[in-house]
């Protein structure tokens, strides 16, 4: 093997100034992007696509052809960012120059044969299939011995990247510890180290709920709020009142109690500019192998991009690329308005 094959696979390339990783998928070309040759993406209102890669039936790119899939569908994505079978390699030079092949894998989850769906417009029942077949992904992903974590995310709307309206997720599971989970470990151990051993997400959603400024809408099993240290306008998070680490650790009972949530906050979303809201969610789990029961106290993270209307978004630029984030409306004012939304449904 040429010492240089490490370039043509992907691999992470290490920013020596933070010390954090970038993934470079070299091999990803020729991605299909529905979104730019199709109209009104977000209104769709065809229950099936005749063009759509991910409708039951259909050819997708490749070659593969989807089965006529009643509930929720998985594969491997066709255009996969991660391989598991990339070659070892990479470079260190004087810890200036460093890159490492990363190896790991893509799926994708269709949430349901409906072309013309949401999460905002599915059941719970329905829902609850999409957080099971996310939990059996997470098992499955997370046993292979390589993977290190497992970060299950949904690109909703044109706005945030989805390049396709059919609603699904996708699943990246990784070799390494990518950086934002990485931060919150290391927070999380912190934390825990000068507060005996406390898990910082059960405390800081107890300090929430009984001061009672952020919380949007709580159920059974799970609690949505606007995290006081919010960047995006209507940022919010998803969080297990219990602390389990994983998807699959989720209770039958919570499971149902995730789903109920996910499509209060999702209505709730659309009713702010009264038009489909876009937003990138994800979950942060606890790492795949080797972790202890405290590792990481599983959430979602909701990042809506819209400020003011459904044509006005926030962008991040200028000090907020060079120095940090910053934000005018305050995270209180967005959970008001929130919490209206929620009530109204
Ligand atoms: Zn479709
Ligand atoms: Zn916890
Ligand atoms: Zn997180």
């Amino acid at each position: 093997m040429n010492a240089d094959d490490w370039r043509a696979w992907p691999h992470r390339r290490l920013n020596a100034l933070t010390g954090e990783w970038v993934l470079v998928s070299p091999q990803r070309t020729q991605r299909p992007w529905q979104g730019e040759a199709t109209a009104a993406v977000a209104e769709t209102t065809v229950p099936y696509d005749a063009t759509c890669y991910l409708c039951p039936g259909n050819a997708r790119a490749g070659g593969a052809r989807n089965p006529k899939y009643e509930g929720t569908f998985a594969f491997d994505n066709d255009y996969a960012a991660l391989l598991p079978d990339a070659p070892p390699g990479g470079i260190d030079d004087c810890d200036l120059i460093v890159a490492r092949a990363e190896r790991g894998r893509c799926r994708v989850l269709c949430f349901t044969p409906r072309h013309d769906l949401s999460i905002a417009r599915m059941t719970v029942p329905a829902i609850r299939d999409v957080v099971d077949a996310w939990a059996q992904e997470t098992v499955r992903l997370g046993a292979e011995s390589r993977i290190a974590s497992v970060i299950v995310f949904e690109n909703h709307g044109e706005a945030m990247g989805a390049s396709n309206p059919h609603p699904h997720a996708q699943i990246w599971a990784t070799e390494t510890i990518p950086n934002e989970l990485a931060k919150e470990l290391v927070r999380g151990a912190a934390y825990g180290a000068s507060h005996g051993g406390a898990c910082v997400l059960c405390d800081y959603v107890a300090r929430e709920l009984e001061r009672a400024e952020r919380i949007v809408y709580v159920n059974e099993g799970v609690i949505v709020l606007v995290p006081f240290w919010a960047v995006w306008p209507f940022e919010a998070m998803i969080v297990p009142r219990r602390h389990v680490g994983s998807l699959d650790e989720l209770s039958a009972p919570e499971r149902d109690a995730l789903a109920d949530a996910m499509g209060v906050l999702t209505r709730a979303y659309d009713r702010i500019f009264k038009s489909a809201f876009p937003y990138s969610m994800g979950f942060h789990q606890r790492r795949a192998s080797g972790a202890a029961p405290d590792d990481l106290h599983l959430h979602a993270h909701y990042l809506p991009p819209l400020l003011r209307s459904a044509a006005v978004r926030k962008y991040m630029v200028g000090f907020e690329l060079l120095g940090m984030p910053q934000r005018d409306i305050t995270p209180e004012s967005a959970v008001a308005r929130l919490r209206a939304l929620v009530g109204e449904l």
